[in-house]
């Protein structure tokens, strides 16, 4: 299948769901309390899609139950929200998509509640900070190799993470799991060339310790196999007809951390 190139019009429509999502995580991020239930979330996250105009594209996916995924501690993704009580020190990741007039979106964050181990924060932040380096590596005309050999090169400068190598970021358009898959990790310069009109979710996924997991018997949950906590941030952006990225589901479309970075976003969907 070749990748999908989108039309502005469709990217608009894209920004739409992107912005959804965007804000239903924000909303969670306001409303995630220790003692709370992760199905309390889940109640959040439906109601405030719903309320914007969107559907889920998680519930019902290959049988997953829930609008969103939450995974806590070891749990890195895929967790199914339930009768689990958020606790003190707990690391909790969101995973959140949603869909408006057929094009996706998809994001996630992890979110340290209450006393949080200082290397739990540091995880999270090294996380998100390679996502971002991630996007800022995927710009027009770049190979797609070279979004994960940024992320991989910032996770091992920080320390001895483990990268995920099962999974990884995808394409994303009139569905939510798209040609091409992006990995976490390798060499630049490889893999197909990133065109204006492509739209792909940026997810890296890490750990305190091993790269290795193992899903548990509710056939979701993905887990680290030496219990080491997790972390997992993603992000969809775009490639605009003006050649500059836009990400889709930040609410200033990743304007300011991008500058950091040395990168411009467009003015397109603004
Ligand atoms: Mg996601
Ligand atoms: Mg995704």
């Amino acid at each position: 299948m070749p990748i999908q190139i989108k039309t502005l019009e469709q990217l608009k429509t894209m920004r739409r769901a992107g912005l959804l999502v965007g804000q239903t995580l924000d909303l969670l991020r306001d409303s995630v309390k220790i003692g709370m239930r992760t199905d309390a979330l889940d109640i959040i996250a439906a109601s405030n899609i719903k309320r914007g105009g969107g559907t889920s594209n998680f519930n019902g996916y290959h049988g997953f139950r829930g609008t969103i995924c939450v995974s806590i501690n070891d749990e890195i993704v895929h967790g199914i929200p339930g009768s689990k009580v958020i606790e003190d020190g707990d690391v909790v990741s969101i995973d959140c998509g949603a869909i408006i007039d057929g094009w996706h979106g998809d994001a996630a964050i992890s979110i340290g509640l209450g006393k949080v181990d200082p290397a739990d924060q540091k995880l999270m932040d090294v996380c998100e900070e390679s996502m971002w380096r991630g996007i800022a590596a995927g710009t027009n005309g770049s190979n797609l190799s070279n979004i994960g050999h940024a992320i991989e090169d910032y996770v091992k400068s920080q320390g001895k993470y483990g990268i995920l190598q099962e999974y990884g970021g995808h394409g994303i358009g009139t569905e939510m799991h798209m040609e091409p898959h992006v990995l976490n990790f390798g060499k630049r310069g490889f893999g197909p060339i990133i065109e204006v009109g492509m739209a792909l979710a940026i997810e890296p996924m890490i750990t305190r310790g091993t790269h290795k997991t193992k899903i548990l018997d509710d056939e979701w949950t993905v887990v680290s196999t030496d219990k080491s906590h997790g972390a997992h941030f993603e992000h969809s952006y775009a490639i605009l007809p003006d050649g500059k990225p836009f990400v889709l589901t930040a609410i200033d479309g990743g304007r300011e951390k991008l500058a950091s970075l040395g990168v411009e976003v467009s003015d397109l969907l603004s």
